[in-house]
């Protein structure tokens, strides 16, 4: 991508206005992480320099190191799946956890969030689509546990999160960012619970997304570039 990660900013913003207008919603309704995970510091600058404040990570280590090096004004989401042994490290760094994808997990962050005085934001990842390779509650499933996650008391649970599986085509993703609101419309009902917030869609597949509804989308290569290696480290 030869274009600036400002002008990719401004045409990704540009996307987003028009499918909400197509969705008769408000695109303000619509927040946009850009997602800097793999890439340095300089370009989550060139970024902030156009207007952008919200960003996403998906490795709590690479955050780690980034997040200090960057002006306190940015804001952080993960949006990724979290281990066990992170959430310590996690918690203090982003304002929002996008990937709470079992009661396990979900019991050990309340957990750490109490001894550290915190009540963190989060969404509960749904696996849409079945994969067994794919972190996630299953949507039926997660009725059973639903009380239980609501009980969790510094757990501020407002929404849903997923990850369709990817396919070049991104009408191919309408049916699981769907089946994404209609999962939340139902537990929101039978649980009497408002579950405002979807995240979903990627690069490739926002518009769609919005269009069903996200009020979350997580765009990093259209951004920034494709990733070139795994994470950004600091130099030794
Ligand atoms: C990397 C990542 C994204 C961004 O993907 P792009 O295709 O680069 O926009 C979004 N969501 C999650 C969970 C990711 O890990």
């Amino acid at each position: 991508m030869n274009e600036s990660i400002g002008d990719n900013l401004e045409k990704v913003r540009g996307q987003i206005e028009a499918s909400a207008s197509r969705a008769g919603r408000s695109a303000g309704a619509v927040a946009l992480i850009a997602v800097s995970k793999a890439h340095p510091p300089e370009a989550v600058g060139e970024a902030i320099a156009s207007g952008q404040l919200l960003f996403g990570e998906n490795r709590v280590q690479e955050a780690r190191a980034k997040i200090p090096r960057l002006p306190e004004r940015a804001r952080w989401h993960l949006i990724g799946h979290l281990q066990s042994n992170k959430i310590r490290q996690a918690l203090p760094l982003f304002e929002r956890l996008h990937g709470i994808d079992s009661l396990a997990l979900a019991r050990e962050v309340n957990r750490v969030a109490a001894e550290l005085g915190l009540f963190p934001k989060v969404l509960l990842e749904l696996n849409v689509a079945g994969e067994g390779s794919k972190f996630g509650f299953n949507p039926e499933a997660i009725r059973a546990e639903m009380e239980e996650l609501l009980a969790l008391d510094r757990l501020e649970i407002d929404g849903l999160m997923a990850i369709p599986p990817f396919t070049p085509e991104p009408e191919a993703s309408r049916p699981y960012f769907r089946a994404l609101r209609e999962c939340r419309d139902r537990l929101a009902r039978e649980f009497r619970v408002p579950l405002p917030e979807l995240s979903m869609g990627m690069s490739h597949d926002f518009p769609i997304a919005i269009e069903e509804g996200a009020t979350f989308v997580r765009v990093g290569t259209a951004i920034f570039g494709s990733r070139k290696g795994k994470a950004w480290k600091p130099e030794a």
